[in-house]
């Protein structure tokens, strides 16, 4: 039998190593003040389930950690309350767009809706950074807006996918609830010098230990993925695992 994984319980273990090994943890948004130190940036992209998040918020402020959190404008994300939460406990919030996808490709559409969303975010909180959503199941890839558009023209300092050294940075994500999972990703694919492979959070945390982790990091988690009763772990490892046979397929055919 598989033993657990993705519990609060060993995420709690992971940050509090991480800070053991004095990583500096920040937000993406002090990513570009903190190119040459020994950091973790620790990002969420909030797909869905936003109780999850303030979860991980909650647990990383009782460690003194902030991070990012990138929120859709979908109703199964977008939560106000939430957001406030999150914000009032000092961390990051920035717009997991996907645009390009909801107007159905069509770019000046994409663009208009683009700046009314990120207006939604601002009512709460000044937003330097975005994210793109990877919206699988959709044909439209989210970033190529940006072949037409600027982002830093909306006061926009950063978004991960365009402004994240990867020659320097290791990149590493829960995507599909396993940190392995590039043969799954269709978007979430950074191309890097690094070649490190964890099976599991425990490898990390051994790796972390072992002082073999890398010097720079960006952690991507995904907090709907991640549980601590057992009944919603089972269901959730069910539903990841029937999604990655579907990306498995659509990988295949658009390779
Ligand atoms: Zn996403």
């Amino acid at each position: 039998m598989m033993s657990r994984d993705f519990t609060l319980e060993i995420l709690k273990e992971l940050l509090h190593e991480l800070k053991r090994k004095e990583y500096k943890i920040i937000p993406f948004k002090d990513y570009l003040n903190n190119k040459n130190e020994k950091i973790i940036i620790l990002r969420h992209d909030v797909d869905k389930l936003p109780l999850r998040s303030l979860m991980f918020a909650e647990i990383e402020k009782t460690l003194d950690i902030i991070g990012t959190y990138y929120f859709r404008i979908v109703k199964e994300s977008f939560n106000t309350d939430i957001l406030k939460k999150i914000v009032s406990m000092g961390h990051e919030i920035g717009y997991h767009y996907e645009d390009l996808a909801l107007a159905n490709g069509n770019y000046e559409k994409a663009f208009e809706l683009y700046k009314k969303h990120l207006t939604e975010f601002e009512k709460i909180s000044k937003v330097k950074t975005i994210c793109m959503h990877g919206s699988p199941l959709s044909k439209w890839d989210n970033r190529k807006l940006w072949e037409k558009y600027s982002y830093k023209d909306s006061g926009i300092v950063a978004e991960p996918y365009f402004d994240l050294d990867k020659e320097k940075v290791f990149y590493i994500t829960d995507t599909g609830r396993r940190w392995d999972g590039s043969k799954v990703s269709i978007r979430d694919k950074v191309n890097s010098s690094f070649s490190n492979v964890y099976k599991s959070t425990r490898d990390i945390i051994e790796s972390i230990k072992e002082n073999t982790f890398p010097e720079q990091v960006m952690f991507t988690f995904h907090p709907q993925r991640w549980s601590d009763g057992i009944i919603d772990w089972s269901s959730e490892m069910i539903k990841q695992k029937s999604k990655n046979i579907i990306k498995k397929v659509i990988v295949k055919r658009i390779k």
